[in-house]
């Protein structure tokens, strides 16, 4: 197993690296507790969603060490790690946050598929933890490890999910303004999909 670069205080996460996807800032906010508005609207539809989408699955909610996975199903032998997401603007996040939970699991010689399910868009996204998917996953963690050994966030820069991330009013309470309208900003590197 590598070394994780993470202290006990700022334990390596699924969420982490998915926040990681969007916004570095954002990821190393979340890393030292700095959390948002709880009542976001955006929030509020993601917990609702994941909530009652799959409720009739039996197992849900199952934690291993910095993974909290939504749901896990199965299919004959096959074990599926579900992910259930809102939209599925963000997958590359969401492909990231579960091919750590299918690490974990294999770290616990659980051999497991993935599946990102976005309930509104009636759409399965399958994700494997393959050769591929794993070096990106060891890149990706490094990358965030990185970021999160800083001692002050990274600056806020605009990118169109800022719209509607909760951190909206944290990074931009002094700018009244949109930074930067959509149609002059190119699209992130991590903007939807
Ligand atoms: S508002 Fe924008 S810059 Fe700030 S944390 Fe969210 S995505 Fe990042």
């Amino acid at each position: 197993m590598m070394h994780e670069p993470y202290s006990e205080v700022t334990p390596l996460t699924g969420s982490l690296l998915y926040h990681w996807a969007v916004c570095s800032r954002s990821a190393w906010l979340y890393s030292r507790q700095i959390t948002p508005d709880y009542d976001h609207e955006g929030l509020g539809l993601g917990r609702w969603i994941s909530k009652t989408a799959y409720s009739r699955k039996v197992v849900r909610e199952v934690s291993l060490p910095g993974a909290k996975i939504d749901v896990l199903d199965t299919d004959g032998d096959a074990v599926i790690v579900v992910e259930v997401k809102k939209s599925s603007r963000m997958v590359k996040g969401a492909r990231l946050q579960v091919l750590f939970y299918l690490w974990r699991l294999k770290e616990h010689g659980i051999s497991a598929r993935g599946e990102i399910r976005v309930p509104k868009e009636r759409k399965r996204i399958e994700i494997f933890l393959d050769g591929e998917g794993e070096a990106h996953l060891l890149t990706s963690i490094r990358a965030l490890g990185e970021v999160l050994e800083r001692p002050s966030p990274p600056p806020a820069s605009w990118i169109p999910y800022c719209r509607s991330c909760a951190f909206l009013e944290f990074c931009w309470a002094d700018d009244p303004q949109d930074p930067a309208p959509e149609a002059n900003n190119p699209a992130s590197e991590f903007q939807e999909e």
